[in-house]
């Protein structure tokens, strides 16, 4: 008997799900045709990030092929050994981070209230990609997945997933969205840039993709625009704006 999935996933195309992990509300997205999988972030824990591996045996018969890293935050990042024997597409500053910044990684994972064990666990186990690149486009079956860098914003490395093929383009934003709170400004954002960089994510989309934001609900082309707006006018006043 197959067991069922373990987490809540949300169907966005036949070909694209997601979930919202309850640790951090973050995204982990999944593109999955012809066997292969695609999985978008990698959650904080490997109980969640071998979670979404079993989920993804279970619901779409394929098998995590491709991961996508698509910045360096804990939330995004501790759960990427579970994933071992896939092809990694991330920033040199993830690799880094994997390499070399396991404190830092750790003391913003227990800020935010995870568990140490679970991060002492999940740091033992991670080790830098081999071979990771950063940009790519990848094809599972009908679909089109490309990985790209649109400038930046969130973080100086922030990367994008496009996934055309299906009835609507689907794109998987990272943290250069927020939907569940404001978007998060800290020492590494380029807020003077971010504004730009949301303009050409809504290009590589388009008016009718779905946009999935880092941490919230499923957006549209007008939120994205709102963002932009909300952060043009942040960068102009400088406002003081938390994470
Ligand atoms: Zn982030």
């Amino acid at each position: 008997m197959v067991a069922g999935p373990s987490l809540e996933w949300e169907r966005i195309t036949a070909q694209v799900m997601r979930c919202r992990l309850p640790f951090c509300d973050v995204t982990v997205g999944v593109v999955h045709a012809g066997g292969e999988a695609l999985v978008v972030d990698t959650g904080t824990t490997l109980a969640e990030a071998r979670a979404v591996v079993r989920d993804v045996a279970a619901l779409t018969d394929c098998v995590v092929r491709h991961v996508v890293v698509t910045h360096n935050h804990f939330d995004h990042v501790l759960g990427h050994s579970a994933f071992g024997g896939a092809q990694t597409f991330c920033s040199a500053e993830v690799v880094a981070t994997m390499a070399d910044a396991g404190e830092s990684l750790r003391a913003d994972a227990i800020r935010h209230g995870a568990d140490p064990c679970e991060v002492d666990d999940a740091l033992a186990a991670l080790r830098p990609p081999v071979g990771a690149v950063c940009d790519g486009v990848v094809e599972l079956g009908d679909v089109v997945v490309t990985i790209a860098h649109p400038g930046r914003g969130h973080t100086a490395h922030d990367l994008i997933v496009v996934v055309e093929g299906g009835p609507r383009t689907v794109v998987f934003c990272g943290d250069l969205v927020e939907e569940s709170g404001d978007p998060c400004i800290d020492a590494q954002s380029d807020l003077d840039a971010w504004p730009g960089t949301l303009r050409r994510v809504l290009a590589a989309g388009g008016e009718s993709a779905v946009y999935v934001p880092g941490h919230g609900a499923l957006v549209d082309a007008s939120f994205l625009r709102r963002q932009a707006d909300w952060l043009a006018t942040a960068a102009s006043g400088r406002g003081q704006v938390g994470c």
